[in-house]
């Protein structure tokens, strides 16, 4: 029996080795399927989030007679799948917020900050959202710049197009 494996036989483990690599990429790649598979999306169609965000809206009054919420809803589909919802609150010296403002902060309770696709939407149509809803948007999350805004039942702009020039703080 030679001290030194053979050439031949280097190139023989060398495969063995290769072939073992390959059974561990593949119940790797196996593993990722199942997993993919436990974790499937539901695939959510712009027509079902407006539905959504329309479930929401009705306004009501508020504790005091002038003040009301519920006049526009929301509805935000994040990236990890979920539907997220929100209603505006119209007060006084602009301190309450916008539906978009809601539905975002019951994504961030579930700790979640990327958005796919947001819709807002009164009794009668789709509501683009205002400048503060933008920023905020971009805010939580950077990566929001791709996020689908509807503008329309059948139109949307990605954020970075409705907030070119955005807020950076001074470093
Ligand atoms: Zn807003």
């Amino acid at each position: 029996m030679p001290m030194h494996s053979t050439y031949r036989e280097v190139e023989k483990k060398r495969h063995i080795i290769s072939l073992q690599q390959m059974a561990v990429c593949a119940y790797e790649a196996d593993m990722t399927i199942m997993q993919a598979s436990l974790q499937k999306k539901y695939i959510m169609t712009t027509v079902e989030l407006i539905e959504e965000a329309r479930k929401v809206v009705g306004e009501y009054r508020l504790g005091s007679d002038e003040y009301r919420a519920g006049t526009v809803g929301a509805a935000l589909l994040s990236a990890q799948g979920n539907v997220y919802t929100g209603i505006s609150i119209d007060v006084a010296c602009g301190i309450g917020f916008c539906a978009e403002h809601s539905a975002i902060a019951q994504m961030l309770k579930n700790r979640e900050t990327k958005i796919e696709m947001i819709v807002a939407t009164n009794s009668e149509s789709i509501i683009p959202p205002c400048g503060r809803c933008r920023e905020l948007m971009f805010q939580i999350d950077c990566k929001n710049i791709n996020t689908k805004v509807y503008l329309s039942e059948e139109k949307y702009m990605i954020l970075d197009k409705l907030l070119p020039i955005r807020w950076e703080p001074s470093r």
